[in-house]
């Protein structure tokens, strides 16, 4: 069986529906993405570990106190099967010059900080550029999740029925 380190994960738009023009404020809100839990459950056979790596600029301008945010990602995690391991936060703007708003590269470091990752075993799977380009930075195998497809990836995909069996060939 294949085995690698770790399966990143970006959220709005690869767990849950993005919201367009809005946020995800309240559990009710919640709507989960085709096939990622049918996906989550081969993929945890072949990842050490499976976490997210999310923005939520919603906390930094106010529209979201933390505790329900941590409370909105714990209610992804139980509708998507419960397989993952820990949620990595962004909750600042633009103008905050934080180091760990995507696409910078900070959450991802908290990440190997907390677990020692080996990046060059890692997946990332998002459906924004800004995802692509730390995960290229870091030289993360990256794969973008749109009809689109990115420069930045290393793999498109259309839909999560097509990576389960990539995994398991
Ligand atoms: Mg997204």
């Amino acid at each position: 069986m294949k085995q690698f380190d770790t399966l990143f994960l970006d959220r709005d738009g690869v767990l849950n529906k993005k919201i367009e023009n809005g946020y995800v404020l309240d559990p009710d809100q919640i709507e989960i993405i085709a096939g990622i839990k049918e996906f989550l459950q081969i993929a945890k056979n072949h990842f050490r570990r499976i976490v997210v790596v999310t923005n939520q600029r919603c906390v930094g301008l106010g529209r979201l106190p933390l505790e329900k945010l941590v409370k909105i990602n714990n209610t992804i995690n139980v509708l998507t099967g419960s397989f993952i391991d820990q949620f990595y936060i962004c909750p600042h703007l633009d103008e905050d010059n934080c180091s760990c708003r995507k696409p910078k590269t900070g959450l991802f470091l908290n990440a190997q900080k907390d677990y020692n990752v080996d990046f060059t075993e890692s997946w990332m799977i998002g459906d924004s550029e800004t995802d692509m380009i730390p995960a290229k930075q870091l030289q993360i195998f990256s794969l973008f999740l749109s009809n689109k497809g990115s420069s930045y990836a290393d793999k498109n995909f259309k839909s999560f029925d097509e990576l389960g069996p990539i995994l398991q060939e």
